[in-house]
């Protein structure tokens, strides 16, 4: 296959890794106003955050230090990147490459954090202002109040999951004192579950799939009207939180002085399951660095659902499941077979293109990372290492740059993964991950 085509059905149902190239890639400015949800979506998440710290430091200690901020750290990886690039590098300097280490996030381990924790604390807002347990202006330290507590214990809030974000909604709903219900699918693995349990949240194991998990959670809190559900298929708010991280990512890159602008091209690459996480990311980057930034989605080649979403528009109702995939995969994470509506609509046009990676390769960039930079991270938060390789040493990839006239650039580029799960991984259940690892040179593309 010319990796810059559409891959055929066949490619994608003999599970090969590929890199598709969105040919409706539109000018930021225009694909922002075409979206299903404002430009400045992130900007009320991120005062929601800002609003909610002093609670947050209250209710969970690790969040003390940070005054209850919910961020991560983007770090040079100098070692990894040299390490993943070289058995095929041609010449030349390595490109800028930081990590974005959203796998650190606190209290849920993942990414979940940012839209799962937003999502339970514009919630807890609106019920605490209703009934006068917030004042308008005030900040909302009072969430963390016995009578904000007392008031939440009536109230239930549900989610459907294949682990993560599961973790963040029990996790904040619980400590805020909710009631915390979490339907997970077959794949959310026993520890997630146990950790959630001692917690006091409400574990529903289902023997279906991710879909099965949030229908099965939707339908049981629609009969209730003291039950807020979370659907990860469909909320803005979830959006929304993830978008608040670019602002984040911003700030980050201006104080370690990396320019991005129409000569300083940043090109990130994201995880991707129902696609809200990676989706309000990438939104809420191209409102910021409009052209500059190209963004890029990494999904397992068993559940390749973004791409299948985007190359294939005129048939919406598609799954993986119509292509003889959704086989077991180490990327529990992203184990989902349809995109979200909403996360879709949005990226029609904003999104550079998505790629696939099989289960060695993610295992082998897992144990690399380790080994070069001594950090965990969860199989699923290692997808979007491929996109360096992909973009720098594929055919596809080459194309892409050159469209873009970005390859006369390559040394004023800069490269960000975004790790997105895994510190919360039993070391067990890590050595595990690493006894899998292939060695990295059987690893594509
Ligand atoms: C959920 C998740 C993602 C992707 O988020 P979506 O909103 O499902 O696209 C990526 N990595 C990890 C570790 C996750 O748990």
């Amino acid at each position: 296959m010319d990796a810059a085509q559409v891959p055929t059905e066949e490619d994608l149902r003999a599970g090969c890794p590929c890199l598709w190239i969105n040919p409706r890639l539109a000018p930021a400015a225009d694909a922002l106003a075409a979206a299903p949800v404002p430009a400045d979506i992130g900007d009320a998440a991120e005062a929601r955050f800002a609003r909610c710290a002093p609670a947050l430091a209250r209710l969970f200690p690790e969040l003390a230090a940070s005054g209850g901020a919910i961020a991560s750290r983007l770090v040079a990886v100098p070692r990894f990147a040299a390490a993943l690039l070289d058995d095929s590098r041609a010449q030349g300097p390595l490109p800028r490459v930081l990590l974005k280490a959203d796998h650190e996030l606190p209290v849920a381990g993942s990414i979940k954090a940012r839209g799962g924790f937003h999502e339970v604390l514009e919630f807890a807002e609106k019920l605490a202002t209703e009934h006068g347990v917030l004042q308008a202006g005030n900040d909302s330290a009072a969430l963390a109040n016995p009578e904000a507590r007392a008031l939440f214990s009536r109230y239930r809030v549900a989610v459907g999951s294949t682990g993560n974000l599961g973790m963040s909604i029990g996790m904040m709903a619980a400590a805020l004192g909710f009631q915390a219900v979490v339907h997970m699918s077959a794949e959310a693995k026993a520890w997630k579950k146990q950790r959630l349990r001692g917690a006091g949240v409400t574990v529903v194991e289902h023997a279906g799939d991710y879909e099965a998990a949030v229908a099965a959670g939707r339908a049981e809190a629609n009969a209730d009207a003291y039950s807020h559900f979370v659907d990860d298929e469909r909320s803005v708010s979830l959006f929304a939180g993830y978008a608040a991280a670019a602002k984040e990512l911003r700030a980050q890159l201006a104080a370690q002085q990396v320019r991005v602008d129409a000569h300083h091209p940043l090109l990130v690459y994201l995880p991707c399951g129902v696609g809200g996480a990676p989706g309000g990311i990438a939104f809420g980057l191209k409102r910021l660095f409009g052209d500059a930034v190209h963004c890029f989605f990494a999904e397992p080649t068993a559940f390749p659902c973004f791409l299948v979403r985007l190359a294939f528009p005129e048939r919406p109702e598609l799954s993986v499941y119509d292509f003889g995939l959704g086989q077991a995969t180490q990327a529990d994470g992203l184990a989902v077979p349809r995109a979200s509506e909403l996360a879709a609509d949005a990226m029609r046009q904003l999104l550079s293109g998505v790629f696939t990676v099989s289960d060695s390769t993610l295992l082998a960039h897992l144990a690399l990372l380790h080994e070069t930079e001594g950090m965990r991270i969860e199989p699923s938060a290692a997808a979007g290492f491929g996109g360096l390789r992909w973009l720098l040493h594929s055919d596809g990839g080459q194309a892409y740059l050159a469209r873009q006239g970005l390859q006369a650039r390559a040394a004023d580029a800069t490269h960000v993964l975004w790790t997105t799960g895994g510190s919360l991984v039993p070391q067990e259940q890590f050595a595990q991950f690493l006894e899998l690892a292939p060695a990295l040179t059987a690893a594509g593309p």
